[in-house]
């Protein structure tokens, strides 16, 4: 700012000097030499041009024309005659003499003039560098007012953005501001709820010390409860082991290898049989007792008395561990075979079979009804839901189960995976059964898939699977599934790791080929021979079934496992520890009583084996 005043002052310094020079050196207009040859002339112009000044020269010359001359020599020059020459010659000299002293006396002015003129030149030379000097000065003080203004433009551009700074700031100012009293707000805040957690955390100490004193109460509380538990775990385990012992005891007392004989009811469209046909006479109970007897009755026509009137028709008596009439339910039927199921988890293999002529009820009972009722599920989904039900309760006393499930066919003698999926869908690759490893007792099917199973839902997944594949399969030969065995395989295995128990054992659910013979009086024609090829392999891996059973129950030292794919897979599940159950299915048709009497009998025979005492696979 002082900068910018500086010019100004220097200004005005500059000013007040040439206002001196002016005021002490006054300038006039130039003065002018009057011409000397008209000076009357000249001597009238002067006072106009020059003022009062040239009125003062003029009277100093003594200029007052001839008409004042005459006045002040008081007499009037006549004119002299032309004869009077010296009188001429006088006027001539006397105003020759008085030119003379007017020229002496303009000479005089003029000298005077002169001097003032050169006076007036000097001045005008000391105005004109004067002038020059000022010029010079007047050009450096423009040049310092537009270094100023430039200056000043500077200036007033860095004001301005000072200004715009000092805006801005001011802006960041109050924004600062706002922030600082929200910011004491929040601080106001926080203190309040510092205080109160200071108070919650007193209290919280308080109870935690509190809390402490009890916890220690509550360890040696702990310490005894513990030891308590372990007693207790111990008596437990105690009684597990002596529940299976007796579960055991009471399935031995049962029998190792039960028969059930089921009839279906007749279904709708089909002839109703004549009353008495099949009977279900009451259990030793009376009728209360759950039946295990069934009678059937055949009219043999060959058969004719003496008298030439039809015979009487011949009464059938089969007795067996159960007898399911039509319309038994398929939980009853569960409910008698869930003790089973028990004893697979205790260790036990357990075989459940269908066994019956082809339209029997026998994957009706393995499997289920058709559609999605629940009501009609057969024994696999229950069993299966059975066991994951057994095995979480069992979790509570240490013990761990898993589950893998496989599901093969058994067709003319050849082993196809029902659970195979993707280019192997449908097509059965062919499958072997081998030892799982050498020197090793356990079978497995290669080619086949093993499925780890947990829930349900799994299990339902699989059951549909095989479904399919069979469908597949029936279009490439008609009815196969009736003509094949199904196996469905569940390898169980327990642990107690606490204890270091474990046990192992397969459940399978088998869904025999239809037991019928093929008629004898059919012609054999292309077709038929095929037909009757199946029949022969499936008549004879069922009767190999029967040997099987009955070897096992003589206690023969030879079993013919090896002749028949069936029993050759579940060999490990036959005799010895293991549980059989065997279904009987029956059609109630009329039409179908030799099958059934053919089926009763086979399920009879078997009925009268007894396996020898079971161990549980404990290892
Ligand atoms: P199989 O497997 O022995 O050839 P199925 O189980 O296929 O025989 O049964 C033949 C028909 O009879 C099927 O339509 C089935 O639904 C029906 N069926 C079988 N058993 C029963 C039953 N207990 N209650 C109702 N319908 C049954
Ligand atoms: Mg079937």
């Amino acid at each position: 700012m002082e900068d910018a005043l500086e010019p100004a002052k220097k200004r005005t310094r500059g000013l007040g000097a040439v206002t001196k020079v002016n005021i002490t050196r006054p300038r006039g207009p130039p003065l002018r030499t009057a011409p000397q040859t008209h000076g009357q002339t000249a001597a009238q112009k002067v006072p106009k041009k020059t003022g009062p000044r040239s009125t003062a020269v003029s009277t100093a010359l003594g200029w007052k024309g001839l008409g004042s001359m005459s006045k002040e020599n008081g007499k009037k020059p006549g004119k002299r005659p032309a004869w009077d020459l010296k009188g001429q010659l006088y006027d001539l000299n006397e105003e020759l003499k008085r030119y003379r002293e007017k020229n002496q006396a303009l000479d005089r002015d003029n000298q005077q003039l002169q001097e003032q003129l050169k006076e007036a030149q000097q001045q005008a030379k000391t105005l004109g560098t004067e002038c020059s000097t000022l010029e010079e000065e007047l050009t450096r003080v423009r040049t310092q007012a537009e270094q100023g203004q430039q200056e000043l433009g500077h200036l007033r551009a860095h004001v301005s953005e000072i200004e715009e700074q000092l805006s801005t700031k001011e802006e960041l100012l109050q924004e600062l501001q706002k922030e600082q009293l929200e910011l004491q707000e929040e601080r106001r805040a926080l203190a309040t709820r510092l205080e109160e957690q200071e108070r919650r955390q007193q209290a919280l100490e308080a109870a935690l010390s509190s809390s402490q004193a009890e916890v220690v109460c509550l360890r040696q509380e702990t310490a005894s409860q513990a030891t308590l538990l372990a007693e207790r775990g111990d008596q437990l385990h105690g009684l597990e082991m002596e529940r299976r012992r007796l579960h055991n005891q009471l399935q031995e007392l049962k029998g190792n290898i039960r028969v059930f004989c089921r009839v279906r009811p007749v279904l709708a469209g089909e002839p109703v049989p004549s009353s008495g046909f099949l009977l279900f006479p009451p259990g030793p109970a009376g009728p209360s007792d759950p039946p295990t007897c069934l009678s059937l009755s055949r009219s043999d026509d060959r058969r004719a008395t003496l008298s030439g009137a039809p015979a009487p028709p011949t009464r059938h008596d089969f007795s067996f561990d159960r007898v399911f009439p039509p319309g038994s339910r398929q939980d009853e039927v569960f409910e008698e075979i869930s003790m089973l199921v028990q004893s697979a988890l205790d260790g036990y293999p357990v075989c459940i079979f269908a066994y019956g002529q082809t339209g029997s009820g026998k994957t009706f009972t393995m499997e289920g009804g058709p559609g999605e009722d629940p009501q009609l599920e057969g024994l696999i989904p229950r069993a299966l839901r059975h066991l994951f039900s057994v095995a979480q309760e069992m979790n509570g006393q240490g013990w761990t189960y898993s589950f893998v499930a496989s599901y093969v066919e058994i067709y003319n003698e050849t082993v196809r995976d029902l659970l195979a999926t993707g280019t192997r869908k449908g097509q059965g690759g062919e499958c072997e059964i081998r030892r799982a490893g050498p020197g090793s007792e356990e079978l497995t099917v290669t080619n086949a898939r093993y499925v780890p199973v947990s829930c349900e839902k799994e299990v339902e997944a699989l059951l549909h699977l095989a479904r399919q594949n069979r469908a597949v399969a029936r279009t490439a030969q008609n009815e196969r599934s009736s003509r094949s065995h199904s196996v469905f395989q569940l390898q169980i295995s327990g642990e107690h790791a606490a204890r270091g128990l474990q046990c192992g054992a397969p459940l399978n659910l088998v869904d025999l080929a239809g037991s019928e013979r093929l008629d004898p009086g059919l012609a054999l024609g292309p077709g038929e021979r095929d037909r009757l090829r199946e029949t022969q392999a499936i008549n004879s891996s069922l009767s190999t079934l029967g040997l099987v059973i009955m070897a096992l129950s003589n206690k023969e030292s030879h079993v013919p496992y090896r002749n028949s794919k069936l029993t050759y897979l579940l060999q490990n599940s036959l005799g010895g520890s293991a549980k059989m159950l065997m279904f009987v299915n029956i059609s109630p048709l009329e039409e179908n009583v030799s099958e059934s009497l053919n089926s009763l009998r086979f399920a009879s025979k078997v009925n009268q084996c007894v396996i020898g005492t079971a161990r549980a696979n404990k290892k």
